[in-house]
């Protein structure tokens, strides 16, 4: 597998096992080497394709009521736009909390003004949902529910569904972050009631970063008209757009998007959502076994574990400097992720993106031979 080559140094590219942006294929990249205009039909007829296939992908069509739309900017605008525009001038939003993105989408709500309750549990736990079911039984100003899929502060995977239902049953509008598990974990988008799913082009759809997407319940959307507090991040007005002429609002992310019609070919060819899920399962495992091998302690027990991002305890030994040991990796080429959590020392290993289990192996021969550069020592197993 050819990847890209960075022109001064005329060597590959570090490999990303990161969160996003991600490694991607040298045929994703490929496909950006072009310049379309925006009202270009081709571009046009690209943006209804990559609209189209997303919706199949979420397992669900325009016939069964659903919509997807594309905005600019990194996930988190896709995050924004969601919030800033379906919550209604007296709506409440009741967040989920277990981990940073899940924080963030609270600290949105706040800036905008949008009365905002949270129930919370540790970072490697998921909420019951009997917490849920009280909550929205004791908070009837409560008008939309918002849970993160896979929490990629720690790779703990939330029970979306099970949330879900009980929104529905109680009459409110339920919203889901599933940025870095959509493309590569089922959700089954109508079961689960979910009136908006928000994910990104640079993560398990293993595009580039450069656009944010929502899989929409036509009527919820509907339903939005007049609530958004942003011009740029009004989803309505930009799913309207969208339909109307075919195009963005504003400047549309063009390389971006071709590189991402690409992505889903290339996600299709692999086997869709199952076979995408069957690489990044088998990704997970080589690493959850090599880490325990060298006496590794993982921070989410593994029946809540998604097979996206591992989350591990620094090693307790005072020889372990997380800075020395990432430079040590990342001169070797290889990159990994800092921690984000609130009350364990931790760092991050994805195993998401073109990476197979041979980079994953890769990988951990030089965390050995770092961690015995480091004068660390490795449990004899
Ligand atoms: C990556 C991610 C986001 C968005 O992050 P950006 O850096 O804005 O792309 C939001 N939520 C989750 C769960 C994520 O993994």
């Amino acid at each position: 597998m050819r990847r890209g080559l960075s022109a001064a140094m005329q060597k590959p590219d570090k490999l990303l096992f990161t969160p996003g942006p991600l490694t991607t294929s040298l045929s994703v990249k490929e496909a950006m080497l072009r310049d379309l205009g925006s009202r270009d039909e081709e571009f046009i007829a690209l943006v209804r394709s990559v609209r189209e296939r997303l919706l199949r992908f979420a397992g669900v069509s325009q016939a069964r009521g659903f919509e997807a739309v594309l905005m600019q900017g990194s996930g988190t605008f896709g995050v924004e736009s969601v919030i800033s525009s379906v919550l209604p001038e007296h709506g409440k939003l009741l967040v989920l909390v277990n981990g940073a993105y899940c924080e963030r989408i609270v600290q949105m709500a706040t800036r905008l003004k949008i009365p905002v309750g949270t129930i919370r549990c540790a970072e490697n736990e998921t909420h019951e949902p009997a917490a849920l079911e009280s909550a929205l039984q004791r908070d009837a100003a409560i008008t939309h529910v918002c849970a993160v899929h896979c929490e990629t502060t720690t790779g703990v995977l939330n029970p979306i569904a099970d949330f879900g239902r009980l929104v529905g049953a109680a009459g409110r509008t339920y919203i889901v972050d599933a940025m870095s598990s959509f493309g590569a974990i089922p959700i089954d988008v109508e079961g689960a009631g979910i009136d908006f799913l928000i994910s990104s082009a640079n993560k398990c759809i293993e595009g580039v970063p450069g656009f944010a997407f929502v899989i929409a319940r036509r009527a919820a959307l509907e339903a939005s008209a007049g609530r958004a507090r942003s011009l740029s991040l009004d989803l309505l007005a930009q799913w309207q757009g969208l339909e109307k002429t075919g195009q963005f609002r504003f400047t549309p992310p063009t390389h971006a998007l071709l590189a991402f019609g690409q992505a889903l070919k290339e996600l299709d060819d692999e086997g869709g959502v199952a076979g995408r899920n069957a690489r990044y399962t088998a990704n997970h495992r080589v690493i959850a076994r090599g880490m325990a091998e060298m006496g590794f302690r993982a921070y989410v027990p593994t029946a809540r574990q998604a097979p996206i991002i591992t989350a591990f305890h620094y090693p307790a030994h005072p020889n372990f400097r997380f800075d020395e040991f990432y430079r040590w990796l990342s001169d070797k080429g290889l990159v990994i992720y800092p921690g984000k959590l609130s009350q364990a020392d931790c760092f991050r290993i994805g195993n998401i993106g073109r990476l197979y289990e041979k980079d994953m192996l890769a990988l951990l021969g030089s965390i050995r031979e770092a961690l015995h550069a480091l004068d660390v020592p490795i449990p004899v197993t």
